[in-house]
């Protein structure tokens, strides 16, 4: 049946793209015309896969086999425009095609012939399908410090989803991931907003390309517009207080990069700022969003937000309530729930004018106009024979390349990496032997692989490590995250008296979201309890990390000789992780965020100046690892830090250059970190600001000279009438340790 689905569907292929913006819009402002009121409130309306599968006394057969029926009733009755996510766990690349093809099948079949919007969080590739390959976490992502490698792997992500059939991926998420104890960090690009911008127009141009129609591309879509990623609280989901100055200092310009890059999908926020949740935040949603930034594709609500603004936030008296705050807000698509009480409650808002009709059929257009840039008018679905490359040998490799970069190098006492030859090593720790570790959450199931066996062909460190050095290996676990027994440790300690070198594999599993909560940074205490007993064995010590956020570890670090921070290092994680304490992978990782010593010290490293240890002897800004902190197995000399001129103006940019040798005796990569200090200002200066990078490839003995270029733009910020300006006087630029002063006047 499916084949014969494929065959009549493929049949109205018409037009590969690119659609441009005017016909695109025109297509869907025609379309809009033509449409009753129902047909236009299901398009808003987005409903999550679950409820569509077939189900026998209230428990789901198998996650591939959609109830008809209620499809049909779905799409012909009330005309619903998106479906999303997964019933449960991953399926199959054919079953995927099957539920798709089946779903648009039904949607092409209806005398308005709009096709339906399917959307999946493929956030470290397509994770929810089986086979394809999971690529490190954002937040390693970023620790690589290479654009190029990142675009790469977004288009290998687009690549793997298409071939799913799937056309919209909820990513990137762009959100500043400068709050340690929240459980999405990891899901960020880290702290630094411009890192934030460069990271994510990147992965979106390899999400997008720049014919998002073609057979290999997927529409984007911005997280979690805005000001998600710093609950007061730390707690996913809570109260955020953002004063609209920083809102737009450190949390919008991302969002207007990638919104200038040509993203057409923006999910909101689903917390709350300043005491108002943002779907119901007119001033974010419409006049930032859609006026301010020119936004002109659509924005769906997260989860259920749309409900929870009566049920959970109380700014609303009922449901009926809760959609008229959020679609005059300037929602365009609601996220589930899983039934038509979003469609319903919609329609008698429009009939009875508390919605104006204007409003809806703005949402419409945008929506429709996603649908057509996608090209999905044309070609609701793909051919299954176009995707030959699906999780194949090549994605892999390019898997295990980008995770070689995102690994950071953070200690390397008297040179104990790589490790030396023939040695005997203790493996342990509850990172050691587990794929969860690795990937994080939304890896085959939301929080995270479900179990190993899903993953047979790929490596945990242990195993990575027994490939490659046999019985040099011995293994103990040592503990679990959570609990430990004194049997546990007590064989862990047996055995590392008969090794020359332990190496403990700690940090975190996976979650996601808000189960993901916890009210301690600081590493477990079973992994501490295990640590101080094997440190009394006098054997040298190193310590791997994996971990979604940065888990306090000044308890034990200097019991360590080695440290590797892995983060979330993906499917591939094992194998270079192994490759890089064997020293075939000179690590060139740098942390993507400020690394916290203590529970309580979370000041970043563009915090103020009396944040700073030499104002606050008690404390202040004194981090276990600074930001863009990270070591090599060589060693790099900066020099001749030139300025063109001292002084900046309007057209008269700061040309910088700058020289980097490695003078170690092995090939390796630097990121080259231009920092500018901004020395008096009428808002408190933050000490200093990323304001470019670029990474380099040197020989041993080998050196470049580096190139950068500033205007009096890139040195602004945006003061207290909410202005983008660049104020002149004294700054400083720092490279590398070495440091100019100029004048912008
Ligand atoms: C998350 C989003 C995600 C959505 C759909 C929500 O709970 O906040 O990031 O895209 O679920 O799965």
């Amino acid at each position: 049946a499916t084949f014969m689905v494929t065959m009549q569907l493929s049949a109205q292929n018409k037009h590969e793209g690119p659609y441009s913006d005017k016909e695109a819009w025109n297509y869907a402002q025609n379309t809009v015309q033509r449409m009753s009121l129902e047909q236009k409130v299901g398009q808003m309306t987005q409903i999550s896969l679950e409820f569509f599968l077939k189900t026998k006394d209230g428990q789901v057969i198998v996650p591939h086999v959609l109830d008809t029926p209620k499809l049909k009733e779905a799409i012909e009755q009330y005309h619903v425009g998106s479906i999303l996510n997964v019933g449960g766990d991953a399926q199959t690349v054919e079953n995927w095609r099957g539920i798709i093809t089946e779903i648009q099948n039904i949607a092409m079949s209806q005398s308005l012939k709009v096709p339906i919007l399917y959307g999946i969080d493929a956030i470290h590739g397509n994770n929810y399908t089986l086979g394809s390959v999971m690529f490190p976490q954002q937040i390693a992502m970023a620790a690589s410090f290479n654009p190029d490698l990142i675009k790469r792997a977004g288009e290998v992500s687009a690549y793997e989803t298409r071939a799913s059939f799937i056309p919209w991926n909820f990513s990137p998420v762009l959100d500043l991931g400068r709050m340690p104890v929240w459980p999405r960090i990891w899901e960020t690009f880290g702290e630094d907003p411009y890192l934030v911008s460069v990271m994510g127009d990147s992965i979106i141009s390899g999400y997008q390309g720049n014919n998002m129609a073609d057979k290999y591309h997927v529409a984007a879509c911005l997280k979690h517009f805005m000001g998600y990623s710093m609950p007061l609280s730390g707690h996913d989901r809570t109260p955020a207080w953002i004063p609209e100055r920083e809102l737009r200092e450190y949390f919008l310009p991302q969002f207007k990069s990638a919104i200038d890059h040509g993203a057409l999908t923006v999910m909101v926020n689903s917390g709350e700022i300043n005491g108002v949740p943002v779907h119901a935040n007119h001033h974010i949603l419409t006049d930032i969003l859609k006026g301010e930034l020119r936004f002109k594709g659509f924005a769906v609500s997260d989860w259920q937000d749309i409900e929870y603004l009566w049920q959970r936030h109380h700014v609303a008296k009922d449901n009926k309530d809760a959609v008229k705050i959020a679609v005059n807000a300037g929602i365009d698509m609601s996220m589930v729930p899983v039934d038509y009480s979003f469609s319903k409650d919609l329609l008698d808002l429009a009939k009875s004018g508390e919605v104006s009709e204007g409003r809806i059929n703005d949402a419409v257009t945008r929506i429709l106009y996603v649908k057509y840039k996608l090209g999905l008018f044309d070609r609701p679905i793909g051919n299954a024979s176009d995707y030959s490359l699906f999780g194949g040998k090549e994605h892999q490799q390019l898997n295990y390349d980008v995770a070689s970069e995102c690994v950071t190098l953070l200690k390397n006492k008297n040179n104990i990496l790589p490790l030396k030859k023939g040695i005997k090593i203790l493996v342990t720790g509850p990172a050691a032997n587990t794929m969860r570790s690795l990937n994080g959450g939304w890896a085959r199931v939301w929080q995270g692989t479900t179990s190993d066996e899903t993953e047979k062909d790929k490596n945990t460190i242990l195993e990575a490590l027994q490939q490659r050095l046999g019985n040099q290996v011995l293994y103990a676990p040592g503990t679990e995250f959570d609990s430990s027994t004194k049997e546990g440790i007590q064989a862990a300690v047996d055995q590392a008296n008969s090794a020359d070198l332990i190496l403990f594999c700690g940090g975190e599993s996976s979650y996601t979201e808000t189960p993901g909560n916890i009210n301690d940074l600081t590493i477990s205490s079973p992994q501490i309890q295990l640590v101080k007993a094997l440190a009394k064995t006098g054997k040298p010590m190193v310590m791997v990390l994996t971990e979604g956020r940065p888990r306090i570890v000044s308890a034990i670090e200097p019991f360590m000789q080695g440290i590797i921070d892995a983060l979330y290092p993906g499917n591939q994680g094992g194998n270079v992780i192994a490759d890089i304490l064997l020293g075939k992978i000179n690590p060139s990782g740098k942390l993507p965020y400020t690394y916290p010593r203590f529970t309580n010290a979370l000041a970043n490293y563009y915090h103020k100046y009396t944040e700073s240890k030499e104002f606050d002897i008690n404390g202040g800004y004194d981090p276990q690892w600074e930001f863009g902190y990270g070591l090599s197995y060589t060693t790099f000399d900066y020099s001749d830090l030139q300025l063109s001129s001292t002084v900046v103006s309007d057209n008269r940019p700061l040309q910088i250059s700058v020289t980097v040798k490695n003078t170690g005796d092995r090939k390796g990569k630097e990121t080259v970190l231009v920092y500018a200090s901004d020395l008096v200002a009428s808002i408190t200066p933050e000490v200093k600001r990323l304001r470019a990078f670029k990474k380099v490839e040197l020989q041993p003995g080998g050196s470049q000279t580096l190139h950068f270029t500033l205007s009096k733009k890139d040195l602004s910020f945006i003061n207290n009438d909410l202005k983008r300006v660049t104020e002149p006087g004294d700054f400083t630029l720092e490279v590398g340790g070495l440091k100019q002063s100029f004048v912008v006047q």
